[in-house]
């Protein structure tokens, strides 16, 4: 049997150690398996040819067929160079060449056909070949080429004269090796129901494709591939976690939840809100430990969800506690949580990085014998040294901040896993979850509280300044208080803060009759805290900002968000901004401040922010216009296998039908001993070896 994977790429010819060593360093390719698995990223067709006055420079590539009229060399030294006047009979074009001159000049015969294939571009007015392909036009047979592939290279690579040609070429060499099939990734059943290629049939037309139909389907099957065995992965993962941890029960509904829902709860629970906290019950009751993850946009009340989640389990005799990102927010939920607690016999604590000494051990005993019912925090409570008599259930807010391993560290706060509920405020469309947090099961809270006014969003030029403060000092006028927002971007911090302060400096002169508080994530953390202060008392009636107020920050006076330089945020990022405005009774306003000239693609962001409020619908935007790698929180969510071909963003379909696929296997076949899939769980464990970032939670 010819094995692809125990074949040395070096061994390909061609290659060599050196290239090899390339390969492997900058591809991960060391088998002939890795090199049939390094797709292409586009294909020409090379069945066209163009007539030269059809040509425009902007072609990525052009291909035709003609006559060289005259040959002549031109410049001198390094500028020195051979240039063939080429001509179809409808134009004249220039096939210029920098090296190899020489070898390239003794070859070339003028009045013989040929094909000329390369990229175009305008010089002096007239568009021109650098280094092109040229072959006989008698000897090239163009039905056989076909759609020509085109592999992403490093520059390293290119320095080593690994091109896309040379990458095409050691391609075509190993599949003509191919003689007979490979090995199935996929069993009969899936490969039928789909109507999928074979493997084999898939990697000849991905590589080198037959007809964009052929390529299509090969496309189609190996996109399905790697779906289908990231799903069986997450789904295999939630299902084995299930089977090993059993889950604390809380039977009971209690006084501390009725007394709460009775006499504390000030207001109506929203339908939605209602659904969730029965759906949290549910799982609560079942004897299975709880992962759930609950979306809801801004304002939407998961706090108080949470709140009301957490006294069940304070009921049936254990603690609970939440944990915030940062200070900031931990005290918020604090000061959010015992107000709404006044008057009930529940011992509420915050811990956070900055309480210490008397203070702290005394925290720190009341959770070891069990006084502690709920603690607040920041990551401080999952220190080793913060031990609780008996953690029953932990939420996390705004997840996008803790890492997969943090999570992992609150498992063995007691013998058995506490329930986990981890809320976020950024939709993530349906499929991206599917994938993304896909052994948690999700819960939407989607619906508002009565009584909100919609945010308006409006679009403002920075040119406008002054009708724009004009504005804001009406706002002002009125008690209502305003953020400024400034971008940040990592790499330039020096330049960013110089903006902020300059901002700020404007900001200042232009309302010097306001308080203007500055907050940045330069600062240290009890200045930011004391600036923080100033804003959420009302002593300011201006906060200067970065984007450390995007998560959580609740100040229901403040109905003004200006995003400076909004070209600068992600689609997301403005969402966030804007649903820290529109919290009170007040209409309130989110104004995005731009230059004049804008890119299509932020032209669209601004114009979906002003056309909506929906969380949902700004997702999906989000995700179409910046594809998924960039979507905060993706980096670090877990996912197992790096994809090769498939794409979050638009393969949506081939999610859904991947994960139903692998939810009938975890079905049939939970303890994957059915020979029927040993094919599957096999590959799966090959795949799992391989993996290169899987930091689950062990
Ligand atoms: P989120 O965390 O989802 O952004 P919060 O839990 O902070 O939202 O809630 C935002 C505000 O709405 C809070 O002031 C909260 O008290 C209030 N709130 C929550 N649920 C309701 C409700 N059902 N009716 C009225 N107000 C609510
Ligand atoms: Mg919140």
């Amino acid at each position: 049997m010819f094995e692809l994977e125990k074949r040395d790429i070096k061994f390909l010819s061609g290659v060599g150690p050196q290239r090899a060593a390339t390969l492997n360093k900058e591809l991960g390719i060391f088998s002939l398996r890795d090199l049939i698995s390094y797709y292409p990223y586009k294909y020409v067709d090379r069945s066209r040819i163009y007539a030269i006055c059809n040509l425009d420079a902007h072609m990525p590539f052009i291909q035709i067929k003609g006559e060289i009229l005259s040959i002549e060399h031109a410049g001198e030294g390094r500028q020195s160079r051979l240039i063939a006047h080429f001509s179809d009979g409808t134009g004249v074009i220039d096939l210029i060449w920098f090296q190899g001159i020489k070898y390239v000049e003794k070859n070339l015969k003028v009045f013989k056909p040929y094909i000329v294939f390369g990229r175009p571009s305008v010089f002096n007015q007239r568009i021109q070949v650098a280094h092109p392909e040229i072959e006989p036009a008698e000897e090239l047979q163009l039905s056989t080429i076909g759609l020509r592939p085109f592999y992403m290279t490093t520059e390293r690579m290119k320095r080593m004269n690994l091109h896309s040609q040379a990458i095409e070429k050691m391609m075509r060499s190993v599949i003509q090796q191919i003689t007979e099939p490979l090995p199935e990734t996929l069993t009969p059943e899936l490969i039928t129901e789909h109507h999928l290629l074979s493997l084999t049939e898939a990697i000849r037309n991905i590589h080198f494709p037959q007809n964009t139909e052929l390529l299509k389907r090969a496309e189609l099957r190996l996109k399905f591939e790697e779906l289908f065995y990231v799903q069986l992965n997450i789904l295999h993962y939630a299902h084995d976690r299930q089977q090993r941890f059993r889950g604390f029960v809380f039977g009971k509904i209690g006084s501390i939840f009725n007394t709460f829902y009775q006499q504390n709860l000030p207001f109506e629970l929203t339908e939605a809100q209602k659904r969730v906290i029965r759906e949290i019950r549910r799982d609560l009751g079942s004897g299975r430990q709880m992962n759930r993850l609950l979306q809801g946009d801004v304002g939407s009340g998961k706090t108080l969800v949470a709140l009301m989640s957490m006294l069940i389990a304070l009921d049936n005799g254990y603690q609970a506690c939440l944990m915030a990102p940062t200070e900031i927010l931990a005290n918020q939920h604090y000061e959010t949580i015992r107000s709404m607690l006044f008057g009930m016999e529940v011992r509420v604590e915050l811990l956070t990085g900055s309480i210490k000494g008397k203070r702290r051990e005394a925290i720190l005993k009341g959770l070891l014998n069990g006084e502690v019912q709920l603690l607040i925090g920041t990551h401080a409570v999952i220190e080793e040294n913060v031990q609780f008599a008996a953690l029953g259930f932990v939420v996390i807010d705004e997840q996008h901040r803790f890492g997969v391993e943090q999570r992992a560290k609150l498992w063995k706060k007691n013998v058995q896993p506490p329930h986990v509920l981890v809320m976020t405020a950024t939709p993530i469309p349906r499929t991206l979850a599917m994938t993304i947090y896909g052994d948690l099961d999700v819960s939407i809270i989607d619906q508002l509280p009565p009584g909100r006014k919609p945010v308006t969003t409006l679009h403002r030029l920075d040119s406008h300044r002054e009708s724009l403060f004009h504005s804001i000092r009406r706002q002002i006028a009125e008690g209502r208080q305003v953020y400024f927002v400034f971008p940040l971007i990592t790499e330039s911090e020096k330049i960013d803060l110089k903006n902020l302060e300059e901002g700020y400096l404007h900001i200042c002169e232009a309302f010097p009759q306001c308080t203007v508080c500055k907050v940045h994530g330069k600062m240290k953390a009890a200045e930011k805290d004391a600036q923080m202060q100033l804003f959420v008392q009302g002593t300011a009636q201006i906060m200067v900002a970065t984007t450390v107020i995007e998560v959580g920050v609740n100040v229901p006076n403040a109905t003004v968000m200006v995003v400076e330089n909004a070209e600068r945020f992600g689609l997301s990022q403005l969402h966030q901004l804007r649903g820290r405005v529109g919290r009170g009774a007040e209409q309130s306003y989110c104004i995005l401040v731009t230059g004049v000239k804008l890119t299509d693609e932020t032209r669209k962001r601004i114009d979906i922010m002003v056309r909506t409020n929906d969380g949902f619908e700004i997702a999906e935007a989000d995700l179409k216009l910046r594809g998924p790698g960039d979507l905060e929180g993706t980096q670090q969510s877990g996912m197992a296998f790096d994809l090769k071909i498939a794409n979050l963003a638009r393969d949506g379909q081939i999610i859904q039908l991947a994960r139903e696929a692998a939810q009938h296997v975890i079905e049939t076949d939970p303890e994957g001993n059915s020979p029927h899939y040993a094919l599957l769980w096999k590959q799966l464990q090959t795949l799992r070896k391989e993996m290169t970032n899987w930091s689950a939670i062990s």
